[in-house]
């Protein structure tokens, strides 16, 4: 038995449909969800863990690819550097739960925690490096 965790991206087109009851069914896997969330006119994100036979979560996880579901692993944690943050608002454009958001009264990134889903949306476009990852 495995257990991954996982950030799931659902394109528009499909986030209405039973894909997880259908994978549950079709290779005998558990899940649990973590984290769910609907970004308007863009995308489903689905934080969950499957657990099951290697095989078994492997054909899971091709069943997903082939729906166009993007697979990404959990981090664990994602913190900011205050030190490094340069509060220049990059990240608040893609962080899909305002997790980062520009606080107007000091026009500077609050960052909370609580919020994060640990997409990892932010580690791609912080021009400084201030966002780190923990696994
Ligand atoms: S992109 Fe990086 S430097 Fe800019 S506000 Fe976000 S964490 Fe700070
Ligand atoms: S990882 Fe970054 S972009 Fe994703 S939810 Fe957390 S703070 Fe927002």
């Amino acid at each position: 038995m495995i257990s991954r965790r996982l950030v799931l991206h659902f394109p528009l087109a499909i986030i209405d449909k039973p894909i997880i009851c259908q994978m549950v069914k079709d290779y005998g896997i558990t899940f649990n969800i973590l984290k769910a969330n609907i970004i308007p006119n863009k995308e489903g994100l689905l934080i969950l863990e499957v657990s099951g036979k290697e095989k078994d979560v492997e054909s899971a996880l091709e069943y997903l690819n082939r729906l166009n579901v993007q697979i990404d692993p959990l981090a664990q944690d994602i913190k900011r550097n205050d030190e490094k943050c340069t509060h220049c608002g990059v990240c608040t454009v893609f962080c899909p739960t305002e997790a980062l958001a520009i606080d107007r009264a000091t026009m500077e990134v609050d960052y909370d925690a609580g919020k994060c889903i640990a997409c990892e949306a932010c580690v791609k476009v912080c021009p400084t490096q201030a966002i780190e990852v923990y696994f």
